[in-house]
């Protein structure tokens, strides 16, 4: 029988996934299939820094299957804080799983890496051929080097023992379960945290730089039905990009007008322009996930308004326990 364990279970991308299987009816497209088991493991089932604690897991468990999305995820300023941190946990985790999912004849892998790991030099749109060609970025690049190592062990895996282990690199996530706080969030949780404190308290609503820069951003539950593609219908070693088209972009102000219309702020919103912008653009080709889905996949991404909408209102209605 199938066990299909999702490491990273309790984050935003593994209870993106855990509502689109339970939720997707079984034996469709995204669903799961008749008799096959789904475990969405937390650190509390397991700390995968520590060989023996992710053996007994996979003692435990018996995967047939792992989808591994747990990491040491952060914002700029963790990154930036905890370089040594952030490389050495993401790749004790990292081998942890790879080497267990080895030797415990796991039949398939798919683990996550990020469109952050990309060199910082490097010529656009991303595409797959790009990781190892440059050094990554200086703020994040023990973040970048530990997952670009999860790419060069699936090839050695692959080469020495025939494993089946690929790896996906979604670009910006977002939606229900998403890390809120408002030190450490990426932009579209951040901004949605605090357009609704600026509601609750009748304050302004002030957003840092320019509102140009533009962001390919895929909503999870998306990216969850692209999860379930790839483990029926990916068996490459080599990664893709998981993400909407480069025309696909949204600015900034899309992302706050958005918002502001999901919160229901009534309030003044402004830009602070002295604050940094960060890049303009950095987009990725999802030219090979289109050719790989196929023209008749019938695949569609949730318009970004509509799936900005059920993020916030889960955010709304979860605020008491949702990570702030
Ligand atoms: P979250 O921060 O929401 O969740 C992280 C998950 O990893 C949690 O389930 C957490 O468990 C688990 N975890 C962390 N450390 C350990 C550990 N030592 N042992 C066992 N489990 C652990 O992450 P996301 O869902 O946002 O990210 C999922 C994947 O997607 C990651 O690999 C990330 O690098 C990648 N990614 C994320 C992007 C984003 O925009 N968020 C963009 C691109 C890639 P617990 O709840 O118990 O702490």
């Amino acid at each position: 029988m199938a066990v299909v364990l999702v490491t990273g279970g309790t984050g935003l991308v593994g209870q993106a996934l855990k509502h689109v299987i339970d939720t997707e009816p079984e034996g469709s497209k995204y669903g799961k299939l008749k008799g096959e088991t789904w475990i969405f493991a937390s650190s509390a089932d397991g700390d995968l820094r520590d060989p023996a604690q992710t053996l007994a897991m996979y003692e435990k468990y018996k995967p047939t299957h792992v989808i591994h999305l747990a990491a040491l995820v952060g914002g700029l300023f963790k990154n930036m804080k905890y370089k040594l941190t952030f490389l050495r946990e993401n790749i004790l985790i990292n081998d942890n799983v790879l080497h267990a999912s080895h030797t415990q004849k796991t039949t398939k892998l798919i683990s996550c890496l990020s469109t952050c790991v990309f060199p910082d030099a490097v010529t656009y749109p991303l595409d797959e051929t790009k990781i190892h060609s440059g050094p990554p970025h200086e703020s994040n690049f023990g973040y970048a080097h530990a997952k670009r190592m999860v790419d060069v062990q699936n090839h050695a895996y692959k080469e020495e023992f025939g494993c089946n282990f690929t790896s996906a690199i979604p670009t910006n996530i977002f939606g229900p379960h998403d890390n809120y706080d408002l030190e450490d969030a990426h932009v579209i949780p951040a901004l949605v945290h605090k357009c609704y404190l600026a509601k609750q308290n009748g304050t302004p609503f002030i957003v840092s730089g320019t509102g140009k820069p533009l962001r390919q951003f895929i909503f999870s539950r998306d990216l969850a039905k692209l999860f379930v593609w790839m483990l029926r219908d990916y068996d490459d070693v080599e990664p893709i990009i998981l993400s909407v088209g480069e025309d696909e972009e949204v600015s900034i102000k899309q992302v706050t007008d958005a918002i502001v219309k999901a919160v229901g702020f009534k309030g003044e919103y402004s830009f602070d322009t002295t604050r940094a912008d960060g890049q303009f653009r950095k987009p990725a080709s999802n030219k090979k996930l289109l050719e790989r889905l196929g023209p008749n996949s019938g695949f569609q991404f949730t318009p970004f308004e509509e799936a900005l909408d059920i993020s916030v209102k889960w955010f709304i209605e979860n605020y008491d326990t949702a990570r702030t």
